[in-house]
């Protein structure tokens, strides 16, 4: 894939980029090797200054960050605009909780003294998507660098002057040359670096293939990965649920992002006895959101990102209905105007057995299933690959701990949406992925957990 700005609103590549040559990639590796020598003994207290001092950059240049996103990817500036937001929270909390996270953990034992340290590893590299271009490196960034690691970004190939924007915003926050470099480059070079001796682990949030591919190549060598990958999550509507708040909060998980998110609503599974109601009430939210530029303040949906995800969401769309599925709004790429714009769309009866009812829809696409009872509801639930993040709806107690205890997830929101906060572990199991971001567990992925014992 070429490494280009093209605006998904429009179609119009607006700057390309030469890719980095591998003597371009040697230096940058050099550079980050050495960087980490002097960075690891920088105190807590320096790292979160500089991180504090990114937080600032971002609140006050929100603006013009949310600019760049919205025009490399589409998402609405409402959107990016928050997400820069968010992506300075993420560093205020690390800047204040990592030395606490970090210390030294003392454990009795036959030993005088014995206790646990955390180091930092080293280089890391960070390979990441296009749909949050700004919050995905930040939640990795923020705590490798308070750790006292370096880090690489590789980032998507369509948001190239989201990666310089935030590689300048860690070197104008005062961290040191180095510690923080973008490498403008292909996936293809993916497994090169890590097989190179100065990277001493990696994360990946993205699809499974290029999940598989970044793990075998560190499976290779033997270092640690962390990946972030691809849902179908559930939102379970159960008939004792809040009807209104389910709808209200169903529209804004599945369209979030214009429907790309890997922790979206994806598949709706609402109890028989209520599921005309959500049905009809859904359809009606889903006809009022208003589709258009991205740039404007009023727009809740804009383009897809690229025209291949488009076309890919579409065919999806197209199986879905040759399984069985009816369309009852939607089913088709909005050909009126320019971009990759997919128009709001809603899809019931798919048979739950289906292959294409086991495939996450990357756009604004609900499927919705009926079921008989919570026991079907789980059952439906869990039967994907796919495990990161599920949204249930119930005012009933027991029907609480079920869906807490039951469901094959790496998050469990109950009467609420599903969403990241710096403050909680973020991940996924079964096929979407290992190991955690955010909170105290993100910090702990990639450091040396180093035993000490004194006698
Ligand atoms: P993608 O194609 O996998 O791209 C993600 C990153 O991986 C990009 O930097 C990409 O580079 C790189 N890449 C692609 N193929 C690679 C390979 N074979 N080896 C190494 N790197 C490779 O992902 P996407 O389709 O753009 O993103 C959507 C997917 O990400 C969805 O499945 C979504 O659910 C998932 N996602 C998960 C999370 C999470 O936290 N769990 C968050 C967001 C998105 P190029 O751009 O140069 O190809």
């Amino acid at each position: 894939m070429a490494i280009a700005t093209i605006n998904p609103a429009t179609g119009e590549t607006l700057k390309t980029f030469e890719s980095l040559s591998d003597t371009e990639i040697a230096a940058k590796l050099d550079l980050a090797g050495q960087a980490f020598e002097h960075y690891r003994k920088t105190s807590f207290q320096q790292r979160s200054q500089w991180l504090q001092k990114a937080a600032d950059i971002l609140e006050q240049e929100k603006a013009e960050f949310a600019k760049v996103m919205t025009l490399e990817m589409g998402k609405t500036l409402k959107a990016a605009i928050a997400e820069a937001e968010k992506c300075a929270l993420v560093c205020r909390y690390y800047a204040e909780h990592a030395a606490s996270f970090l210390a030294d953990v003392a454990v009795k034992t036959d030993a005088s003294k014995s206790f646990v340290r955390y180091q930092p590893l080293g280089v890391i590299l960070a390979v990441m998507p296009w749909n949050f271009p700004f919050w995905q490196v930040f939640r990795f960034a923020a705590p490798a660098l308070m750790a006292g690691n370096v880090g690489l970004l590789k980032h998507a190939s369509n948001v190239p002057q989201c990666a310089l924007a935030i590689e300048d915003i860690f070197l104008r926050a005062g961290f040191p040359s180095g510690v923080f470099q973008t490498l403008l480059i292909g996936a293809a070079k993916v497994a090169d670096l890590m097989a190179d001796d100065r990277v001493k682990a990696a994360t990946l949030t993205g699809s499974e293939p290029a999940g598989i591919s970044l793990a075998v190549a560190a499976g290779k060598q033997i270092k640690k990965t962390v990946l972030e990958l691809g849902g179908s999550d559930p939102f379970i509507v159960l008939e004792s649920a809040d009807l209104t708040a389910a709808v209200v909060t169903a529209t804004t998980a599945r369209m979030l992002n214009n429907g790309q998110s890997c922790i979206a609503a994806k598949r709706f599974i609402v109890a028989e006895a209520i599921a005309d109601k959500f049905e009809k009430l859904l359809l009606d939210k889903f006809l009022a959101l208003k589709v258009g530029d991205p740039m404007q303040l009023d727009t809740d949906l804009g383009p897809l990102a690229t025209p291949g995800i488009l076309q890919d969401l579409d065919q999806q769309v197209q199986a879905a209905v040759k399984s069985g599925g009816k369309v009852l709004t939607g089913g088709h790429a909005i050909s009126d105007r320019p971009g990759n714009y997919y128009a709001p769309t809603m899809i019931a009866d798919i048979p739950q057995d289906s292959a294409i009812a086991q495939e996450e829809f990357f756009g604004p696409v609900a499927l919705l299933f009926r079921v008989p009872d919570i026991d079907a509801a789980i059952k439906l639930a869990n039967s994907i690959p796919f495990g990161l993040g599920a949204s249930a709806w119930t005012t009933n107690d027991q029907e609480c701990d079920r869906l807490v205890e039951e469901i094959e997830a790496g998050a469990v929101f109950i009467n609420g949406m599903v969403k990241s906060d710096p403050r909680l572990p973020f991940g996924g199991i079964k096929r979407s992925g290992y190991g955690r971001e955010l909170s105290i567990q993100g910090i702990h992925e990639f450091v040396n957990v180093k035993t000490v014992w004194v006698k």
